[in-house]
């Protein structure tokens, strides 16, 4: 593939020499591997990068040398080592004797490779930076969004698939089960994480896996899953009961429905994360189930299901135009059961754009 100055892996790469020079930087180490997939293309689960003001240097292993070709094309220089990545590296710095001031990626590089960053990275300054390419993943361009759609709507064709098919007398498993087999006909390449499916008092536990437990009658159902298309995530949850909701799940289901409602019509880009937070949690507060939203609003989604920006009561960061975020308030009643319903949303220049299309009114699959 040849990068054209339509190749948004162009434009990222001008925003990250931005930040190395606004960093003081001459050069930067990546070693995280959705950073890595963002810059170059490379998918693969071996790799280090080297951003330069003139470089754009991949290194990776003898196993990868078809896939990078197919991936990276000449987007970045790629140098498939013999040895270890670390010794292609400090190979590579020999040959840039100008490139003195390397910024590392604190969070991703672990103990024992900063000790060789001292050891044999040369007389180099090693800068430990936080943060440096994430604030620039959190804005997608048009061919991120347009991978999350793709992912958004794998996951709702699985969606219909899977509640089509919810029964008494199943597991959670095996409606995991199904719902993963109907993700991976949607499309889907991956899983971002193990679905989620809760049901009965077991929908209480925000973070409950699918367990052995059987599908009754006049359970809630929570389903919180995605799917991965081009290496980009969507993460969705819907909560359904199985057969007929009662008046109370109907009443508080329809607190956690306006919650999320009133977040998505209201976030915008500029807000603080702690304010986009408090569009649910005010309202749920308000109608007395404060304390039974025990996690925050949402999160980032794109390369990585979890990334920023985030949507918390401590998230003092502003949310940028283009991000890609979560709005998943819940309602967990310990013993009684548990409601979240979560939407994929753009932020753009006017607001947002709900990208979820899958129905919010509370179903009861008969
Ligand atoms: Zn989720
Ligand atoms: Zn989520």
């Amino acid at each position: 593939m040849t990068p054209s100055s339509a190749d948004p892996r162009r434009a990222r790469l001008a925003r990250v020499r931005d930040a190395l020079a606004a960093a003081d930087l001459d050069g930067l180490l990546v070693s995280s591997l959705p950073s890595i997939r963002w810059l170059t293309g490379f998918a693969g689960s071996s790799g280090l990068v080297l951003v330069t003001a003139r470089e754009l240097v991949l290194l990776t292993d003898f196993r990868y040398a078809t896939q990078v070709e197919d991936e990276v094309g000449t987007a970045a220089r790629v140098i498939i080592v013999s040895q270890s990545l670390w010794t292609g590296l400090w190979d590579l710095l020999g040959t840039l004797p100008t490139v003195q001031r390397v910024g590392f990626e604190s969070q991703h590089v672990l103990h024992r490779d900063f000790q060789r960053l001292l050891e044999q990275g040369g007389r180099r300054q090693w800068r430990p930076t936080l943060d440096l390419l994430e604030p620039l993943r959190e804005v997608k361009d048009a061919t991120e969004v347009a991978a999350i759609r793709r992912a958004i709507g794998m996951a709702e064709t699985a969606l219909e698939a899977t509640l089509a098919q919810l029964a008494p007398g199943l597991t959670e498993t095996q409606v995991a089960g199904r719902l993963e087999a109907a993700l991976r006909d949607a499309g889907s390449e991956a899983f971002p994480f193990p679905s989620i499916v809760a049901s009965g008092p077991r929908s209480a536990l925000p973070h409950a896996r699918a367990g052995d437990r059987r599908l009754e009658i006049g359970d809630f159902v929570l389903l919180d899953f995605g799917a991965v298309a081009d290496g980009y995530c969507s993460d969705i949850t819907r909560t359904v009961v199985l057969g007929r909701a009662t008046a109370e799940q109907r009443e508080v289901y329809e607190i956690a429905r306006e919650a999320n409602a009133r977040a998505s019509a209201a976030i915008r880009p500029g807000m603080r994360g702690a304010d986009a937070d408090a569009l649910a949690r005010e309202y749920i507060d308000a109608r007395g189930f404060g304390d039974a939203f025990g996690h925050s609003l949402g999160h980032g989604i794109g390369l990585e299901v979890h990334e920023g920006p985030r949507l918390a009561r401590t998230a003092d960061g502003v949310l940028p135009e283009g991000a890609v975020v979560t709005i998943e308030p819940g309602i967990y009643r310990p013993g009684w059961g548990g409601i979240r319903i979560e939407d994929d949303v753009l932020l753009t220049a006017g607001g947002a754009e709900v990208l979820t299309t899958f129905r919010r009114d509370l179903l009861e699959i008969a």
